[in-house]
Order: C-alpha cells, then sequence, then structure tokens
C-alpha cells in the first residue's frame, strides 16, 4: 500500500486531523483559532485568520464587487488582487505597495541613461592631448593641437 502524503493537524495537541490538501489544513487550522473568521455559507468550510480575506471570501458568496476601478472604466471586481491586476494590464498602474520601490527602480534606471547622453563623452586622443597641453604650461593653446604632428616629426 502507498503511503499517501498527508497533513497533520499541528494547531491542537488532542485533534490530529489530517488532510491530503495544504490549503485544506490551513483552513482547518486557522478554524482552531478563537480569532478566526469561519464562513457560515452553507456546504463551505472555509475559514481564515485574516479578516480582509475573509471579506474577500465573503463577497464572492455574496457576489458583492466593492472593488472599483478608479480610473473610470466601469471595472468592478471582489477581489482587491484582481482589481490590482486590472490597473496594471490596463492602465499602466503601478503600485506603490513595497515602499514605492517600483518608482525607484525606475528612477534609478533612468539616471545613469540621461548623464550618459547629456555629459560629453572625452575622446582618449582629446584627453591626451589636454594632458600634454597642461605638461608644456610654457606654450599656448595653439601648440596642443600641433603636439600630435611634433610627436610623428620625432
Ligand atoms: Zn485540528
Ligand atoms: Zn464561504
Ligand atoms: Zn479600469
Amino acid at each position: 500500500m502507498a503511503v499517501k502524503k498527508n497533513y497533520v493537524c499541528s494547531a491542537q495537541a488532542d485533534c490530529n486531523k489530517t488532510f491530503t490538501k495544504y490549503n485544506d489544513l490551513k483552513k482547518h487550522e486557522a478554524a482552531h483559532s478563537p480569532n478566526a473568521h469561519i464562513c457560515r455559507f452553507p456546504g463551505c468550510d472555509f475559514a481564515t485568520l485574516s479578516k480582509p480575506s475573509f471579506e474577500i471570501h465573503s463577497d464572492r458568496h455574496t457576489g458583492e464587487k466593492r472593488h472599483k476601478c478608479p480610473h473610470g472604466c466601469g471595472f468592478k471586481t471582489h477581489n482587491p488582487a484582481a482589481l490590482t491586476r486590472h490597473r496594471k494590464a490596463e492602465h499602466g498602474h503601478l503600485p506603490l505597495s513595497r515602499g514605492g520601490r517600483t518608482v525607484a527602480t525606475s528612477a534609478s534606471h533612468m539616471t545613469p541613461l540621461t548623464a550618459c547622453q547629456t555629459k560629453p563623452q572625452p575622446s582618449p586622443a582629446a584627453s591626451s592631448a589636454a594632458a600634454l597641453a597642461a605638461a608644456s604650461t610654457s606654450v599656448p593653446a595653439a601648440a596642443a593641437a600641433a603636439t600630435p604632428s611634433a610627436k610623428q616629426l620625432q
């Protein structure tokens, strides 16, 4: 007989209920807690410790779509995650839930690009000419241009 992998309830010592699905175990363990939100709809055994996720779950039963798209396209959903997905896909929305990390990343990406474009890139020849001009301080700037040809003559 093949051993089936089961998840055993660890929320309570005298409860040894087993589950084949991890999600079922999590729901069951949540139901042990006095703070659990347990769904009372017939035939539904949903339980969670998180009030927001319980509200999302309840909305699924009632069909209430309280999360409306703020971009005025008429999109409504019971699931805030689905609304965020919709806003990203349809309106190019960038959620700032992670401390504005998205914005910071794009900003730091922009900075070196703009710096490269605006900053004049010194060519190796120009910098060596400038160095030679700096070295021969007694000679005027015109000599700096003449330096490469003088070098050729040597
Ligand atoms: Zn249990
Ligand atoms: Zn339910
Ligand atoms: Zn929309």
